[in-house]
């Protein structure tokens, strides 16, 4: 039977815990065992598909077709284990599901309650699928107060008495903050944290304290003492200068070790942490940069394109180079001044995205992009508005438009029911805004002598999906004799999924999210390819 891991949060939310569980779960692998991550989150949506970026940050899609909270990519990118759809649970979901049986009467005229029936979904959802792990590491959502994290908080301690307090282990990472003015770290607020995870019958076996500077012994003893935990398991986790360094940290101050002790398990190998020394070293000495400009609509919130930065810094660190992210705000990008920001950027990216705003900027700057040689990559979005652009201002088809945001114009993206007449593939796209979209990992079939081919270096590959729209095939014909291909289709050759230029260096526009795949002990071949062409780029 697996041991299970539970990691709440305490003093304030954006403490790490993601990171955190990610860098555990590495390092118990790499000692030789198994190890599952797994997000539960207290909002009500039942994923978070429906949410703005702004909102939630990005949505992170998992193979088999989950929208998710970003942190799975956190997981996949240190843990390499890909993340399933059962891997995060909300709020609603769990509602959904209790409130769905009630209809069905399938309580048998019992009152249906948060305990046990709400309490009682979480815990199968916790349970599920972890029969051939060996940890399932459970990180809970928001910090332990709130008001929305109870029914979860309280699953857990209800979990670790079903199964055995000894199969069980409960984190705690709190803040510990450095008070300028005083000098001093204080210790209190993980304190009081701690006291109302224990009013709810929930003593951390392991707290681990996230800080501005390092904690001195005399402050660890206090809060082992005061918080009733062994000062072994006080950890402290020091800012990082990058993120990939967190495995590294977290094994000197012994968190993995202490995770075993607690179990009375052995390593069954030694932990290797040689590749984290050796992408730390190339992140953080590197000097030559390269300009990337990344145009969209929510630059202003990091956490909107996480796994997009992420993958951006695994092909830098496959290039030798740092990436210098100049991130526009496509509403903003006037026309008139896109010949001058984009001057000194050797590479244009246009990420994934929805509706109308912004997309004439977007636009503007793609024609920029191949007019001028600069490396492009388009990304779903990206690569729709890739399409119009070269419609309009090559194939003079002035009308072209996507029926996302035109109704009226030239459909070259569109719902892909609208010109399927074939009843097989068409998509219940005018139902609910959630749930509708093609989602998850599909095969595309590369052409032969493409550009994407010799990236790839194979014939089919499997990437992640997330959108309604698609590029009409009908127009298949005409793009290619005026120089862009379509250079990979699905296998059934009815949906365009890759674009390329013929005459530029590095324009390549893709349907599928290739970030998500992207790992920092694996770059993504797409990414590594564009940025050895911005690096190239004069
Ligand atoms: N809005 C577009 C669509 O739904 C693109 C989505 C995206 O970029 N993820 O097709």
């Amino acid at each position: 039977m697996a041991r299970f891991i539970f990691v709440t949060g305490g003093v304030v939310s954006s403490l790490g815990k993601g990171l955190s569980s990610a860098s555990l779960a590495y390092l118990l692998q790499s000692r030789g065992y198994k190890v599952r991550l797994r997000k539960l989150d207290p909002y009500l949506n039942i994923d978070p598909g429906t949410m703005s970026p702004f909102q939630h940050g990005e949505v992170y899609v998992t193979d088999d077709g989950a929208e998710t909270d970003l942190d799975l990519g956190h997981y996949e990118r240190f843990s390499g284990v890909s993340a399933k759809r059962s891997d995060n649970i909300t709020t609603g979901m769990i509602y959904n599901d209790v409130l769905k049986k009630e209809r069905k009467g399938k309580y048998l005229g019992k009152t249906v309650q948060v305990i046990p029936h709400i309490t009682d979904r979480i815990k199968e959802f916790i349970k599920n699928d972890s029969s051939k792990e060996d940890f399932v590491i459970c990180e809970i959502g928001g910090i332990v107060g709130d008001i929305e994290s109870l029914p979860f908080v309280e699953a857990i301690r209800q979990f670790a008495n079903d199964i055995e307090k000894k199969n069980a282990l409960f984190i705690h990472l709190t803040l510990v903050p450095y008070l300028k003015s005083s000098d001093e770290i204080k210790t209190k607020p993980t304190q009081h944290s701690v006291k109302e995870l224990r009013s709810i019958g929930i003593q951390p076996d392991i707290i681990i304290c996230r800080s501005e500077r390092p904690i001195p012994l005399e402050h660890r003893k206090k809060i082992s003492l005061f918080c009733n935990v062994d000062i072994k398991n006080v950890i402290e986790t020091v800012d990082v200068k990058t993120i990939y360094e967190a495995p590294i940290s977290f094994f000197k101050e012994k968190l993995d070790l202490q995770v075993l002790n607690y179990f009375r398990l052995k390593s069954k190998r030694p932990v290797n942490l040689t590749p984290w020394k050796k992408i730390t070293k190339i992140i953080l000495k590197n000097k030559k940069q390269v300009n990337i400009a990344l145009i969209g609509k929510y630059v202003e919130l990091k956490d909107a394109y996480k796994s997009l930065d992420e993958a951006l810094t695994h092909g830098g660190i496959k290039n030798n180079v740092k990436i210098n992210l100049l991130r526009i705000d496509s509403e903003k990008l006037k026309v008139s001044e896109i010949k001058s920001k984009l001057r000194n950027i050797s590479g244009i990216l246009i990420p994934g995205g929805f509706g109308k705003r912004g997309t004439e900027g977007k636009i503007e700057a793609i024609k920029f992009a191949r007019m001028n040689n600069i490396p492009f990559l388009g990304i779903c979005y990206g690569m729709q508005m890739a399409i119009i652009e070269f419609a309009r201002n090559k194939l003079k088809l002035k009308k072209a438009t996507s029926s996302e945001f035109d109704k009226k114009g030239l459909h070259i993206i569109g719902l892909i029911n609208e010109w399927t007449k074939d009843g097989k593939k068409i998509k219940g796209t005018d139902k609910d805004l959630g749930g509708t979209m093609r989602l998850g990992s599909y095969d595309a079939k590369l052409k032969e002598n493409s550009k994407i081919k010799k990236i790839y270096k194979k014939n089919i590959i499997k990437e992640r999906h997330r959108h309604r729209y698609e590029v009409n095939i009908a127009y298949k014909q005409k793009f290619e004799k005026n120089g862009m291909e379509f250079s990979g289709l699905s296998p059934d050759g009815e949906l365009p999924e890759i674009i390329e230029l013929r005459n530029h260096p590095w324009f390549i526009g893709v349907q599928f999210h290739p970030e998500f795949k992207s790992r920092p002990l694996a770059p993504h071949p797409l990414f590594s390819s564009f940025i050895k062409a911005s690096k190239n780029h004069k």
